[in-house]
């Protein structure tokens, strides 16, 4: 991106009174993947100075959590924490603030840079699966996920392994992205959190008729779809599909 361009983002910010030019990369993946709805519970890892979770306070209305190795200057309605995301400790910080699942992860997340790509990229891959590794356990099932990663040999490794917990996952550069820099970000829509993967073989007790008449079987509380089969059956079903609120099995 030229400076000119650069300098327009961060005058924007300044008149707009957002902490950081990055606070329009937020807006612009939003528009693009609504990851963020009005009355979500988001939580922020990477906050500091806060341009995102001034966008995701606006956009939610909702619960915002920041979370940062830096002090957070307060915010109206948002939450800070200052603790590592590394870290297993801060998982019960972040739970106590939340307090219940959260809707949306977002992580901006940077190391310091030395220059050297490689180590630059590595570091960046390990924040970012602390992050994954983060949402798997906060996110409620269905969830949305947005994370930074520096691109490198790991980048295509790491959106692979986000592309096993979601529905879909993919890299995107917003236009506030400066050209000349390696960051990329993933975006992972519906977070997978299901008790069945796909292939499993399982006997299912239909207790409901779904509204397309299809069998519908529980397990721990997840609804698994299998057609052909009736209400007060037991089958056995293989599961051939899971999406983030119900599975589907075919009779055997
Ligand atoms: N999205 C933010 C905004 O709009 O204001 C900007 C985030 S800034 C680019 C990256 C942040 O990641 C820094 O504030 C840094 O302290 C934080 N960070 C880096 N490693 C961290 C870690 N292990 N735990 C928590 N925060 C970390």
């Amino acid at each position: 991106m030229a400076r000119d361009q650069r300098d327009y983002f961060y005058r924007k910010a300044k008149e707009h009174g957002y902490r950081a030019r990055s606070a329009y990369k937020l807006q612009q993946i939003n528009q693009r993947f609504h990851l963020i709805q009005k009355g979500d519970k988001i939580l922020d890892l990477g906050a500091a100075p806060g341009g995102w979770l001034q966008v995701a306070k606006e956009i939610s209305l909702g619960t915002v959590v920041g979370v940062d190795l830096e002090g957070i200057k307060p915010i109206d309605g948002v939450t800070t924490i200052v603790a590592d995301i590394t870290k297993e400790e801060t998982l019960k910080k972040i739970y106590q603030a939340l307090d219940g699942p959260a809707d949306v992860v977002i992580c901006d997340a940077a190391p310091n840079l030395t220059g050297h790509w490689t180590l630059d990229h590595s570091r960046s891959i390990d924040l970012s699966r602390s992050a994954l590794a983060v949402a798997k356990k906060v996110l409620k099932p269905g969830g949305n996920f947005l994370v930074k990663v520096f691109q490198g040999d790991t980048f295509r490794e790491y959106l692979f392994e986000a592309k096993e917990e979601f529905r879909v996952a993919r890299s995107h550069s917003p236009a506030a992205s400066r050209k000349e820099s390696a960051e990329m970000y993933v975006v992972g829509l519906g977070l997978l959190k299901a008790p069945v993967k796909v292939g499993d073989e399982i006997d299912l007790d239909i207790v409901e008729t779904g509204k397309s008449g299809d069998g519908l079987a529980f397990v721990e509380g997840f609804k698994v779809f299998v057609p052909g089969a009736k209400k007060g059956e037991i089958v056995r079903a293989k599961i051939t599909d899971v999406r983030p609120n119900y599975a589907i099995g075919d009779l055997k």
